[in-house]
């Protein structure tokens, strides 16, 4: 089947075909002809099946036209790299076209995006709080869209956006088609739906909740004070050309970035914290293997599109288990491959069985390589069978204590029997992995 089958036009068809598309990706073949009928859609997809082309297209062809107006078509995203992304996307579809793309987000100067607002624009893909700023500011004439598309919507609720939502939708006018994705499936996800969505087509290209199967997944379990080692061991030792690594906060990003610099990696940190240009200039690094490790909080990390991406690493995991699904779904992109990674220490046990719920299967344990520290706070020994190391670490690290630093000791509670500590002090500090 060719993107023509689907009812594309030939000025869209080359344009893909000449950014080399051979054939649409499962959701695109749902979605585009269902959004060219003008219906409403429903889109259940992974990260990285090609669901931006899967709504941009038919809009595009939709739109028709560029008519120097107020956009008629309105992209919502959670973050402005996917913000920037899609209309990136957007400009390279319709480059056969004369619809034209504008992109407003926060974080940068306004004046660019109010001018090329005031030149109009026929698709606006936009952040929701720097819409609603402007269009506050009387900038943005949102009467004319015809189209709403709400991308990562599941995301946008974890962000909090519910009422800017509200509030767009309110300045939208009344009859519209209206399209959601999501990769993840809430209670919430389904509320918005009910509300918003009239009649959708629903479409499902993979198991709900369920990770991009090409994706090869294993947790090693390993006590907090050694996952730098670990990872450095893992980068040096796999030749790790490109590796995108997740952390929890802000504060944790930096200081593993200066660690890993610290052990000779070539490292950036992208986050909430950091300017536009500073995360624009880091991804850039990264994209173009100039930086191997780049260090990354859940938001700033969402959407990124980064081609062949081969590994994720998970150095804390998610407090979300749904997360877990969108942090790995940055690799195996559009039909490649690649290994997600996730370093877990005993304290993390509860959130690696909340990600295991969600996936209905418990995630491969590897046992842990000779990264120069594992001696030091071996897990008690493993049973006799198959993966020995990796068998006992599991088992180990589903403990509450396990791996516990000195100081838990005398929190008033005992350790499991045959467990055994990782005193923090016993953690050379100086030593360097091999
Ligand atoms: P998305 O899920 O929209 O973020 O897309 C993931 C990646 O797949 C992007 O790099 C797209 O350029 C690419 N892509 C989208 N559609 C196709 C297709 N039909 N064939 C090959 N690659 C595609």
């Amino acid at each position: 089947m060719s993107f023509a089958d689907l009812g594309l036009v030939p000025g869209l068809s080359r344009a893909v075909a000449e950014r080399g598309y051979a054939t649409p990706t499962p959701i695109q073949r749902a979605a585009i002809p269902a959004v060219l009928a003008g219906r409403d859609v429903l889109a259940g997809a992974q990260t990285g099946t090609g669901k931006t082309a899967a709504f941009v297209l038919p809009i595009l062809q939709r739109l028709g036209a560029r008519l120097h107006a107020a956009p008629r078509a309105l992209v919502l995203t959670p973050t402005r790299e996917l913000a920037a992304q899609v209309a990136a996307s957007a400009c390279d579809y319709a480059r056969h076209t004369s619809v034209r793309t504008a992109v407003i987000f926060g974080g940068v100067s306004e004046r660019p995006q109010i001018e090329a607002l005031r030149a109009g624009c026929d698709l606006l893909v936009a952040t929701p709080g720097r819409l609603l700023d402007l269009a506050q500011q009387r900038f943005l004439d949102l009467s004319q869209v015809q189209c709403c598309v709400l991308d990562e919507a599941d995301r946008m609720l974890d962000m909090g956006f519910i009422h800017d939502i509200r509030r767009i939708l309110k300045l939208l006018p009344p009859e519209r088609q209206n399209l959601m994705f999501s990769a993840t499936y809430s209670q919430d996800i389904r509320a918005l739906a009910a509300r918003l969505l009239r009649d959708p087509a629903t479409v499902e290209v993979a198991a709900r909740n369920a990770a991009a199967e090409r994706i090869e997944q294993h947790v090693y379990h390993v006590p907090k004070e050694h996952k730098r080692h670990l990872l450095v061991h893992l980068i040096a030792s796999g030749n790790w050309q490109q590796v995108l690594v997740f952390t929890r906060t802000k504060h944790g990003a930096n200081r593993l970035t200066q660690q890993l610099q610290g052990s000779g990696i070539s490292a950036a940190a992208i986050h909430g914290n950091k300017s536009q240009s500073a995360r624009v200039r880091a991804l850039e690094d990264f994209r173009e293997k100039r930086v191997t490790a780049l260090v990354a909080t859940e938001v700033a990390a969402r959407g990124l599109d980064i081609r062949e991406l081969p590994h994720v690493l998970n150095y804390e995991l998610p407090n979300v288990p749904e997360d877990y699904v969108h942090r790995i779904g940055r690799t195996a992109r559009a039909g490649g491959s690649g290994a997600a990674v996730s370093l877990v220490s005993p304290d993390e046990a509860p959130l690696l069985r909340e990600i295991e719920k969600l996936l209905k299967r418990s995630l491969p344990c590897a046992p842990l390589p000779a990264y120069g520290l594992a001696a030091v706070s071996a897990p008690a020994a493993p049973p006799s069978h198959a993966t020995p190391g990796a068998a006992g670490q599991r088992r180990d690290a589903r403990r509450p204590h396990a791996g516990r630093p000195h100081s838990a000791r005398h929190s008033g509670r005992r350790p499991h029997r045959g467990q055994r500590y990782a005193p923090a002090a016993a953690i050379p500090r100086t030593r360097r992995p091999v």
